[in-house]
């Protein structure tokens, strides 16, 4: 393949050409959830950018040759005052926690990670790295916890780029007895009866959030690996944290050569959050009625995502899913006139892939295509992209099996009444929703009382 991969990587600020360490095992982890919640579709944003990211590396090295590491957080503050508000277990909380995300990532049509390490199942080697930390004088026991001593780092802060000073002044730190300096963070802490907790060197007691990754990396990708991904709002602490620990337990001078982050998918200017409450599950967009009347396709989802760049915020809207859906109706139609064999991967396609994953431009050159009626490119190209993989002819009979004809009607109606009342921006509006639907509008003047009358069918 003649394109080279550049990618934009957050530690130099730069877009650099990407050269794995060793190109028969390219090595990406990108940091998982937490399973306490349904996941949002803030969190499907990281899920489809790398799932992406993995099947163009698949592409350019080969499927054997690259190895995508997810993890699931399954320890955590929030899990455990989740599972004590519901009554159950933590691991009752975190197994079906776990089984909605499975479905949800599934449902968005993203490749299962080679491995999806738990975090529950890594505490030996967690207890190892801070067993290291400690003896190469990077980190201290105090009081039950260890703490990772971050004046003993030279160069902390280069991910975020922030001096330790600057941090001091900005940061709401937790002032606490046992540290020695206010940016200390937790490697290890007690935990009190009823909490899950561990045996360690320190006593009973459980791991801090940064510590799980740096050890589910170190294992299953080794000391030094080429990607690491996450969404931008982990650069600080969370990724300067991960930094710091594989860093000074290892003795290297990165923990990955490269660092990607994701923009926010946002709601009125702000980061979609579980905090702020503005979010919508990807559960309750596929599945529930509730979005425009109906439920959506992972698909549809999966392709307004990536109209964006990943690095670009992205404002959530229902009629950012209908354009999708339109468009994506308008690709398997074609698949459909003219069943096509999977065809040779367009090049100007793959090149605005390899720009820094310019998926934007990647899917300007997928309506090119159509546009030509290139069935076979088209195909072949947009599966890169985890798109057009269901039957064609099932995805539209899906698509109106999902009509709900009383909506239409209701619709319909709204339509009638904004034209009625001149209000044309609206009438346009839920004209292009009822297409959208995959429904089919028929204006006529009734010719007895000259009122505009309109009928439907599917198509
Ligand atoms: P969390 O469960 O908050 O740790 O998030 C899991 C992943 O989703 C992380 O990579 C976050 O950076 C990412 N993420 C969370 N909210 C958003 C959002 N609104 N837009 C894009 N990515 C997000
Ligand atoms: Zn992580």
């Amino acid at each position: 393949m003649a394109a080279v991969l550049k990618l934009y990587n957050t530690l130099t600020r730069e877009r650099e050409n990407f050269a794995p360490i060793d190109p028969s095992r390219v090595r990406l982890y990108v940091c998982g959830p937490t399973v306490y919640d349904f996941a949002h579709i803030g969190n499907a944003r990281p899920l489809i950018v790398f799932d992406v990211l993995y099947r163009l590396l698949r592409e350019l090295y080969g499927r054997k040759h690259v190895k995508y590491v997810r993890n699931i957080t399954d320890v955590d503050d929030k899990i455990n005052a989740r599972a004590a508000e519901r009554g159950i277990s933590i691991r009752e909380l975190t197994e079906g926690t776990n089984a909605v995300f499975q479905r949800d990532v599934s449902d968005l049509n993203c490749l299962p990670p080679d491995v999806q390490p738990r975090a529950t199942d890594h505490i030996s080697e967690m207890i190892g790295i801070v067993e290291r930390l400690i003896a190469n004088g990077h980190a201290y026991a105090a009081d039950g916890h260890v703490l990772f001593d971050v004046p003993s780092m030279a160069d902390y802060g280069k991910l975020s780029r922030r001096s330790l000073d600057d941090m001091v002044a900005g940061a709401r730190v937790e002032v606490a007895p046992y540290k020695k300096g206010e940016m200390d963070f937790v490697l290890w802490k007690p935990s009190k009866e009823g909490e899950p907790g561990w045996d360690s060197p320190w006593g009973f007691g459980r791991p801090g959030w940064h510590l799980e990754c740096s050890a589910m990396s170190h294992k299953h990708l080794g000391e030094v690996f080429d990607i690491h991904g996450g969404g931008i709002d982990l650069v600080f602490p969370h990724h300067e944290n991960e930094i710091a620990q594989t860093r000074c337990a290892f003795g290297h001078d990165v923990m990955a050569n490269v660092w990607m982050h994701n923009g926010f998918l946002q709601v009125e200017g702000e980061k979609m959050s579980k905090s702020l409450g503005n979010f919508v599950t990807i559960h309750e967009l596929l599945h529930e009625e509730k979005f425009g009347g109906r439920a959506w396709k992972g698909e549809v989802l999966r392709l307004a995502m990536l109209r964006s760049h990943y690095r670009q915020p992205i404002d959530w809207t229902v009629k950012a899913l209908e354009e999708a859906e339109k468009t994506l109706q308008r690709w398997y139609a074609l698949l459909r006139d003219k069943k096509p064999a999977a065809g040779a991967l367009a090049e100007a396609f793959v090149e605005a892939l390899c720009d820094d994953l310019n998926t934007p431009g990647a899917i300007s050159e997928l309506h090119q295509l159509a546009k030509a009626g290139e069935a076979d490119a088209l195909l072949r190209a947009a599966n890169l992209l985890g798109l057009l993989h269901d039957d064609p002819a099932a995805w539209d009979a899906k698509a109106s099996a999902d009509i709900d004809a009383a909506e239409v009607e209701r619709l319909i109606e709204e339509r009638l009444a904004a034209r009625r009342a001149k209000n044309f921006a609206e009438s346009d509006r839920l004209r292009d929703v009822l297409v959208g639907m995959g429904v089919k509008l028929m204006d006529a003047k009734n010719k007895q009382t000259g009122e505009l009358e309109t009928t439907w069918e599917v198509g």
